[in-house]
């Protein structure tokens, strides 16, 4: 994980891959929102079957985020990251209250939504 992570930001920084603005990590229990860090999705859970990712909201405001991965409940996503451990969620993510932001993250990236289509996460 942190090789992965450093050769990421070898490779920004050579400019050969944009920077990450976010990076993958697993971790067994939640997180404490102040355990965060900016640029870092936390994959909670077994890895088999994982049951959150949470991170700091993008937008700025650094509320924490929590997103279920759990394919049983409504809403859910997915998440899956690649050999440099960039994360990418499936679907949006668009938050009704505070910042009421709404990205899409692909491949470490957050692209930013105009629109209010999307899915809520349940707070
Ligand atoms: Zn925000």
């Amino acid at each position: 994980m942190i090789l992965r992570t450093s050769i990421a930001r070898a490779l920004a920084w050579l400019g050969i891959i944009e920077r990450p603005e976010f990076l993958v990590s697993t971790a067994l229990d939640m997180p404490a929102p102040e355990e965060l860090l900016p640029g870092l999705a936390v994959v909670v859970g077994p890895n088999e079957r994982p049951k959150w990712v949470t991170f700091a909201c993008p937008s700025g405001c650094g509320t924490p985020i929590l997103l279920s991965l759990n394919p049983a409940r409504r809403p859910r996503w997915a998440v899956s990251s690649d050999w440099l451990g960039r994360p990418s969620l499936e679907p949006s993510v668009r938050r009704t209250d505070g910042c009421r932001c709404h990205f899409w993250m692909r491949r470490g990236r957050i692209d930013w939504c105009k629109d209010r289509g999307g899915v809520l996460p349940k707070n």
